[in-house]
């Protein structure tokens, strides 16, 4: 009996902290909409690691953890700006369009299967990372889910991906579930969840739309109305859950 008052009265001051930073975040915003869209300077930690202090540190515990089991986690993405992510983007769309003829439609819907418009990649962020294990000799592109897969380099890594990475806040955001729509199936890209909540929840509250329809850059112009509103709840929002 006064086992169940104690767990009553810690839920009920658990309840009440949580409630706290939402009704900070409202009142004043934690990240600038230019900090959430890769626009902003911001401070990044560790060389050839660039993501927030907090992600950075969990980073490091995770590599730590993940090398005493036989792994060595290499970086290959982490911060990337709204310019870096614009570039990607122009680049693909002139690839897609002049070189390989495509209706722009078309080619902006290819690259949308794994790249994101710009001021829209999680990447801005500074807390999602793309990772592999630099241990195993690998040929041609490393990000390709194959090789993550059974057979794959990076199979026996991404067994322990899947068994630890919540231990260090990580979750993967591009799972491989059959009704998620949006990007495809990434098992490279890892998210730090205690940053990248709150940021998400933030990012919904500014009208990503109307952020989004101002934006001109190559390819830009072929943007309409519903095809923003789409790409908004299918890749912006069709992650994993426990990110939302
Ligand atoms: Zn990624």
């Amino acid at each position: 009996m006064q086992r169940r008052t104690f767990i009553k009265k810690t839920s009920a001051g658990g309840l009440a902290l949580a409630a706290v930073p939402s009704l900070f975040t409202v009142n004043d915003p934690e990240y600038s909409i230019e900090e959430l869209m890769g626009k902003a300077d911001i401070e990044l930690f560790g060389e050839g690691i660039n993501l927030r202090k907090e992600a950075h540190d969990a980073f490091l515990d995770m590599k730590k953890a993940a090398y005493s089991a036989g792994f060595d986690i290499k970086m290959v993405s982490s911060y990337r700006s709204f310019d870096r992510q614009q570039a990607i983007f122009e680049r693909k769309f002139i690839k897609y369009t002049e070189t390989d003829g495509m209706k722009p439609i078309d080619a902006i819907d290819k690259i949308i299967e794994y790249s994101t418009i710009p001021g829209t990649s999680r990447h801005h962020w500074g807390t999602d990372i793309d990772i592999i294990d630099g241990y195993p000799k690998v040929s041609g592109d490393v990000l390709v889910p194959e090789k993550f897969e059974e057979g794959g380099p990076f199979e026996a890594f991404k067994k322990w991906l899947d068994a630890n990475a919540q231990k260090f806040g990580f979750y993967l955001v591009y799972t491989d579930d059959y009704f998620r729509k949006g990007f495809k199936y990434e098992p490279w890209h890892y998210s730090y969840a205690p940053l990248s909540k709150p940021m998400l929840e933030q990012f919904r509250g500014v009208n990503i739309f109307r952020q989004l329809i101002r934006e001109e850059f190559e390819g830009s112009e072929h943007f309409t109305t519903g095809f923003l509103k789409t790409y908004i709840q299918n890749n912006i929002l069709g992650i994993n859950e426990d990110l939302l």
